[in-house]
């Protein structure tokens, strides 16, 4: 699939007849031109379409309405090109169901000193019709993105890619089904919540799968079938055989592929796109009956490969983070550096520069890789079933990168995001597991510490591509709360943004 082909944002004019019917199409001339122009800059990843000028409550609420039925069309650009009394926009933003971003543009650029007059007036008065629009938009509370700037201008179409994005995030959420291949975690209080109201705010449905039918499906891999596969991890990784010896590390890389190959075709059936594991919960079969047939420790190479095709995952459970991961691999399709589940690990208190060790037992995703990944099978001695398994290792891309998170508080979700500065590792023999080390910012104290106040995961959804905007984004077509730790963080003013946040977000649906 080609990112973001099935879907495409329309783009709207706001008009009114009182400028006589040659104005209006003047205009709907202007507006084609400006939607190619945008198309053709290709700085913007999702087809804009353009519907049309609005002159009328009615005709406003009709094409609302078209974009909430339509299944391709994942957000809305308004642009006033005039004065397009804000009345008429009631009661179709009443109607929208979509995201919206406001476009403050215009389509001349310099002001014709010698020539201007009230006709030009009547066609590039965008400085005071976005602005009614603007209004009836506060009044009406309705969440949306302002980008302002000339549609020519490369920076203003950099914020309209960002919002295209987070709006293809928001559309894929909404048809999301994650699968749990058994409970989350045992008195891990940061992997439970909500889940019908996940649903109903963010669009992830999140249902139970018992590990039992997945290993139905593995029984029913062929030796054929593996091996092919095991071919294919051949060309595709350095094979690295250490303490198993060479018989063992086969059967286990075999093990490895039919796993993976029993899991996606439970995700392709069951129609999921994202899923969880859980160590305690690998079926019941004997590990050591002479005729055992399931998995050998939990699917780690199988999660990775399944994560970099674009199947969130979250370990132990993590319904929410595996949900996050997804949007994220949709958002950040086509981005050069990648994106990964990654947790917490262990914390370097270096003279120089503390930092965070990020990694997980196996499952790290081979897309924030630097170099190619080497395929190696070790002892993991945790879980219900201690054994030599398969994984990926590797070390990831240095530079700039955004973890985030969704937490729930009880009475509602709050996604959080924190600037990181991934950095070099040393090696770690001992340690044959993916990961990548980062100083959260602006200080390791401060972004850490305010990670915590905000009652962050150790697990999250990381990205070198995507920015805070874009989670700022999503967050707000969901309609959760946003809090974002960055350059500018510091302790006592994020604080004080909780503290505000506790009133704004309760208060916020009382005022709707
Ligand atoms: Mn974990």
């Amino acid at each position: 699939m080609k990112a973001f082909e099935n879907y495409e944002i329309w783009w709207v004019t706001g008009a009114q007849l009182l400028y006589g019917g040659d104005a209006v199409v003047a205009v709907d001339g202007h507006s084609k031109e400006m939607v190619e122009g945008l198309n053709k800059s290709g700085n913007i990843p999702v087809k804009i379409v353009y519907k049309g000028t609005a002159n009328s409550s009615n005709e406003v609420e009709a094409v609302m309405k078209a974009a909430n039925n339509d299944s391709k069309c994942i957000g809305i650009i308004t642009w006033m090109h005039t004065f397009s009394p804000a009345k008429m926009w009631i009661k179709g933003l009443q109607a929208l169901e979509k995201p919206l971003l406001h476009f403050h543009t215009q389509y001349n650029t310099d002001i014709p000193w010698d020539t201007i007059d009230m006709d030009f007036m009547n066609l590039n008065q965008s400085a005071h019709g976005d602005i009614e629009f603007g209004h009836i938009c506060t009044r009406m509370r309705v969440a949306r993105k302002v980008v302002v700037g000339h549609w020519k201008s490369v920076e203003a179409q950099k914020q309209i890619a960002v919002w295209a994005r987070a709006a293809a995030g928001r559309a894929d959420a909404h048809n999301v089904r994650c699968l749990m291949f058994g409970m989350n975690m045992n008195n891990v209080a940061v992997t439970d919540g909500d889940r019908v109201e996940f649903e109903q705010r963010m669009g992830y449905h999140v249902d139970y799968y018992p590990v039992s039918s997945l290993m139905d499906y593995f029984k029913k891999v062929t030796d054929a079938e593996a091996d092919a596969l095991v071919e294919e991890y051949k060309k595709l990784y350095t094979i690295k055989i250490d303490e198993s010896g060479e018989k063992v590390y086969w059967e286990k890389v075999k093990n490895a592929a039919k796993a993976e190959i029993a899991l996606r075709r439970v995700l392709k059936d069951e129609n999921a796109t994202a899923f969880t594991t859980n160590f305690d919960d690998l079926g019941d079969a004997d590990i050591d009956a002479p005729d055992f047939c399931g998995f050998d420790q939990i699917p780690g190479l199988a999660s990775q490969r399944l994560m970099q095709e674009g199947y969130g995952f979250g370990a132990e459970g993590d319904w929410k983070t595996a949900c996050l991961q997804r949007t994220l691999w949709v958002m950040n399709q086509g981005m050069p550096k990648g994106c990964s589940f990654l947790e917490d690990y262990t914390l370097n208190f270096a003279a120089d520069c503390t930092s965070s060790l990020q990694s997980h037992m196996l499952e790290i995703c081979p897309l924030i890789a630097t170099g190619k990944p080497k395929l190696e099978v070790h002892f993991l001695g945790i879980g219900i079933r201690k054994q030599q398994t398969a994984r990926l290792v590797f070390t990831s891309k240095t530079g700039r990168g955004i973890k985030a998170t969704v937490v729930d508080l009880g009475n509602r979700f709050r996604l959080i995001t924190s600037e990181v500065e991934c950095i070099e590792p040393k090696p770690m023999p001992k340690l044959p597991v993916a990961s990548a080390l980062w100083v959260p910012q602006p200080t390791f104290e401060i972004g850490a510490g305010a990670w915590i106040l905000a009652g962050g995961t150790h697990h999250s959804a990381f990205s070198y591509d995507i920015t805070a905007e874009y989670w700022e984004d999503f967050a707000e077509m969901c309609g959760i709360e946003y809090i974002g730790i960055d350059q500018n963080t510091t302790i006592s003013g994020f604080k004080q943004q909780l503290r505000n946040n506790e009133v704004y977000y309760m208060l916020n649906k009382a005022l709707k």
